[in-house]
């Protein structure tokens, strides 16, 4: 019987349970198996500042010391194939067998193809991985139309920066809304007005029916579900992910929508744990099952997990927060607002920046801000707490946050 920890994915997840798992002094073997070749690194930067900057140094989480140092076998550029429970083994791409006394699975998310003709077609990207970014850097430097089909929070990332290096920017969202799965009404507002004032154009209730092959094999454009045809030398496709969790159906595990855990973070066999996006695990007080994708959930839930793994098992119930940079704009969301029934507002493009606390059945669920770091971070302790606060509370201090939490600090 091993006491080695298997890690499944190198990700943010996957990283982060290995660094944790010796922080809270765990002495045995760690293994981290990637599918990616290289060391660890994030992948916020790949729609934001890696396009303009190209600082692929800057995105490692830690040197190759710093493995080697902690004990931390990095099994670069393999994948766990397959699993044997009654065993305890994971299969690896290279042929080899390795046995866990636990294995975490953090295999995350690829993102998801669209049934469209044309999406083989050179010139038409995606973006998940360094490899895809290099790839798409390089394209938009010689590249002068550029349609993005999905607005969501990557696909705006992106259409904002190609927009300021002067590229043509047309964006197809499919619903109503841009970002509409995630955030409030009034934050896809103000990003509508935003990135249609900068010049991108905007299409909203938009669908992409095929790409346009320009006779050489690459992309010409985008056909609508109309049949308008919009044109194109460069295609990103930012519609949305699937979770990584294939391995673990096969092995017998719970998955729909993710691999389904526990609020400790198991799987139905105590020996392996899911976390980061590939896992869908209990949330609130409903005990919803929701999966999330990003790095505050890959990062805490890997922490909580590391704790159980070493002896200090706890329930994870973290606050979620998000952030997405768009052109100058910082939007940064504390909670989960779907689902909200009352928005209070303040602010607008003209001001420069936008709160909106979001409400569901009198109780603040989550508030969402456009530059205003402030609001975001005592929004962020205020929703920490475990009574929720009502909408009388926050309307008696004047929707003002920090004066509530101010106010509370006071109180003790
Ligand atoms: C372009 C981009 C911008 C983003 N911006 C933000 C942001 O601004 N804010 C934010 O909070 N979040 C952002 N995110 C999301 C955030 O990066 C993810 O939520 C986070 O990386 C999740 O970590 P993870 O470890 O669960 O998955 P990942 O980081 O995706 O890592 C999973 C790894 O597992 C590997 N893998 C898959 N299957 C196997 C297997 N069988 N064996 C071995 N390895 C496997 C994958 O190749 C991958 O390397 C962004 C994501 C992208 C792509």
């Amino acid at each position: 019987m091993t006491d080695r920890i298997l890690i499944a994915g190198s990700g943010q997840a996957g990283f982060q349970t290995a660094a944790s798992l010796r922080q809270d002094g765990f002495e045995g073997e760690i293994v981290i198996v990637g599918e990616e070749p290289g060391l660890p690194y994030q992948r916020p930067p790949l729609s934001k500042t890696y396009l303009k900057e190209a600082n692929a140094d800057r995105l490692f989480f830690r040197n190759a010391d710093f493995f080697e140092k902690n004990r931390i076998d990095l099994e670069d550029g393999r994948t766990v194939t397959s699993i044997d429970r009654a065993q305890r083994t994971a299969t690896i791409s290279d042929g080899r067998t390795i046995a866990y006394g636990h294995l975490v699975l953090a295999t995350g998310t690829r993102n998801r193809r669209l049934p469209l003709p044309g999406v083989d077609l050179g010139n038409v990207l995606g973006l998940r991985s360094l490899a895809d970014a290099e790839i798409l850097r390089e394209k938009l430097a010689s590249a002068s139309r550029l349609v993005v089909v999905g607005g969501g929070f990557i696909g705006l990332e992106v259409a904002a920066t190609a927009r300021a290096a002067g590229l043509h920017v047309t964006v197809l969202e499919a619903t109503a809304r841009l970002m509409s799965r995630v955030v409030s009404p009034p934050i896809s507002d103000y990003f509508l007005s935003f990135h249609s004032s900068s010049g991108v154009d905007v299409r909203l209730n938009s669908l992409a029916r095929a790409i346009l092959d320009d006779g050489t094999g690459k992309a010409a454009g985008v056909e609508l579900g109309d049949g308008e045809r919009v044109p194109a030398d460069l295609v990103l496709v930012s519609a949305g992910v699937v979770p990584n969790a294939e391995i673990a159906e096969a092995a017998g595990l719970y998955v729909h929508d993710g691999i389904r855990v526990d609020d400790m973070l198991a799987t139905e066999d105590p020996a392996i744990s899911a976390i980061g996006d590939c896992a869908s695990f209990p949330f609130g007080q409903d005990g919803l099952q929701i999966r999330l994708e990003s790095v505050q959930n890959a990062v805490d839930q890997a922490k909580c997990l590391s704790r159980r793994l070493v002896g200090h098992p706890e329930r994870y119930d973290k606050l979620p927060w998000f952030w997405s940079d768009q052109g100058p704009h910082k939007l940064q969301i504390a909670g989960l607002t779907a689902g909200a029934d009352h928005h209070e507002i303040r602010g607008g493009l003209d001001d420069g920046k936008l709160s909106v606390q979001c409400f569901r059945r009198g109780e603040l669920i989550g508030v969402e801000t456009v530059n205003v770091a402030g609001d975001h971070m005592a929004a962020r302790r205020l929703l920490a707490q475990p009574a929720p606060l009502s909408l009388e509370t926050v309307q008696a201090h004047g929707f003002d946050l920090a004066a509530l939490m101010k106010a509370n600090a006071a109180r003790g």
